[in-house]
């Protein structure tokens, strides 16, 4: 860790860990990542960057970057099961915002950030093979005791001014301060979520996500590499209401998924564009991951020791804003603590700034946030509708859309360039 007034300690170094350690390090603040895994690999498969994240990465000067390998999404739609249209909205620069929305494999993100971590911060600053174990706090500093997660053999003990726990949603920070929280909570959907490289569907740059709460269908391209060759490398998530599958799990993301526990239920689904079982026969690969997330939490900071991303508000990925929630933490983070001289207020700060927010975020997605117009048109429909739905009226939808824009931070004007 370099010199500076003030030095932090990073738990976790996935996308919001680095993402703090990137800007931190832009306006002065030392840092240091400590990733429990032995090497940092770029796994995962497809997220979303909405354009209230991206305005922010775009200030630590990545724009360029995610450019070069995300897909610049251009509108997202809602379909019911038999391919009729219930809701579509232009995306990113299409729907007026001054940065696009990307649709980008969290592999080719993670990596995106790690090399900028490493360039800018130094390579010897983020620290892979360190598990998070223990810490102690004084009225001056913080020092955490890292581990090898396999043998259990103490690596290091670190002091620093304050520490932030991006350690994800099975957070061994989190469970420092709740110890008696338990597993995640399970939705009742299991979700298998896979890449297939086909031909393009729709425009070639479009999310789109069809059925209801009980069977639906998600699908977006994701490399901008395949697109120049004619071809879209495609994310999915086949989601299916299995509630009695499993009361409690932790949600292991390298889970592989099998074909034959989902395919069938799609077996009499035609959108017409877009050939599903083609989509899934032709994966590259299947991982299983149940919809969990964790209750709102009263409290973050703790004296010099804060949450962040997925340890501070795990959520279902309805409204695939995850990732982005986590971005407006690291940055909001930064600027307060950039502008304060006494830690623990600017920790306190933070937690006022954000925790409400994505309590609220968390809430709502558990009502499917932007997706229950599918569930709306599924309750509702007569079957007479045409090739667009008629049966629940325009203004519902619209602010069904706009109310969750609000509430997550993205709808136009907040984004306004003079805010
Ligand atoms: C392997 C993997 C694959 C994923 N794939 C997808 C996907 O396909 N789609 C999707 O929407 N989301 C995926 N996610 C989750 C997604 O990255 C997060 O929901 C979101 O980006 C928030 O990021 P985060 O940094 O808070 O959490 P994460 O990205 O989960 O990062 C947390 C990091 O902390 C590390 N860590 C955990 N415990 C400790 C400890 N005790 N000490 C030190 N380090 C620790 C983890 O190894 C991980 O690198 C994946 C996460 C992981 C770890």
């Amino acid at each position: 860790m370099k010199q500076g007034e003030k030095n932090g300690i990073i738990v976790g170094g996935g996308l919001v860990g680095l993402t703090a350690a990137l800007a931190l390090h832009q306006k002065g603040i030392a840092a240091q990542v400590f990733e429990s895994v032995e090497e940092i690999k770029p796994l995962g498969v497809g997220i979303n960057l909405l354009p209230h994240s991206v305005v922010n990465l775009s200030k630590l000067g990545l724009l360029d970057d995610l450019r070069k390998v995300a897909i610049e999404t251009s509108s997202l739609a809602y379909f019911s099961a038999d391919g009729k249209t219930i809701w579509k909205e232009p995306r990113g620069l299409a729907a007026g915002y001054e940065v696009p929305q990307f649709s980008i494999h969290r592999g080719d993100f993670h990596m995106i950030l790690l090399e900028h971590a490493r360039q800018r911060l130094g390579a010897e600053n983020i620290k892979s093979g360190h598990h998070f174990a223990d810490l102690s706090q004084s009225n001056e500093n913080v020092t955490a005791t890292f581990i090898d997660r396999k043998s259990g053999d103490e690596k290091a003990r670190v002091t620093g001014d304050f520490l932030i726990g991006a350690d994800g949603i099975n957070s061994t920070l989190r469970q420092h301060y709740y110890p008696t929280e338990g597993a995640p909570k399970y939705s009742g959907q299991m979700l298998w979520r896979g890449v297939t490289e086909m031909d393009p569907f729709l425009d070639g740059r479009s999310m789109f996500m069809a059925g209801h709460n009980d069977l639906k269908l998600v699908a977006y391209p994701i490399r901008k590499e395949s697109a120049t060759r004619g071809k879209s490398y495609i994310n999915w998530i086949a989601e299916r209401r299995m509630p009695s599958d499993l009361a409690e799990r932790q949600g292991d993301w390298n889970e592989l998924g099998l074909l034959g526990e989902f395919q069938g239920e799609f077996s009499d689904w035609d959108l017409g564009w877009l050939d599903i079982q083609e989509l899934f026969e032709n994966a590259i690969s299947i991982h299983k991951f149940p919809m969990i997330d964790r209750d709102p939490l009263p409290k973050w900071s703790f004296e010099r020791v804060t949450l962040m991303g997925d340890a501070a508000h795990a959520m279902y990925p309805n409204g695939s804003n995850g990732v982005s929630q986590g971005v407006l933490d690291a940055l909001t983070f930064t600027d307060i603590l950039a502008s304060s001289s006494n830690i623990t207020e600017a920790l306190q700060a933070y937690e006022r700034a954000r925790l409400e927010p994505t309590s609220k975020i968390i809430l709502a997605n558990r009502q499917t946030g932007p997706e229950q117009v599918m569930q709306m048109v599924h309750e509702t429909c007569s079957g007479h509708c045409g090739p667009v739905h008629s049966c629940i009226s325009r203004t519902i939808l619209e602010d069904v859309a706009l109310k969750y824009k609000k509430l997550a931070g993205f709808d136009r004007q907040s984004l306004a360039p003079s805010k």
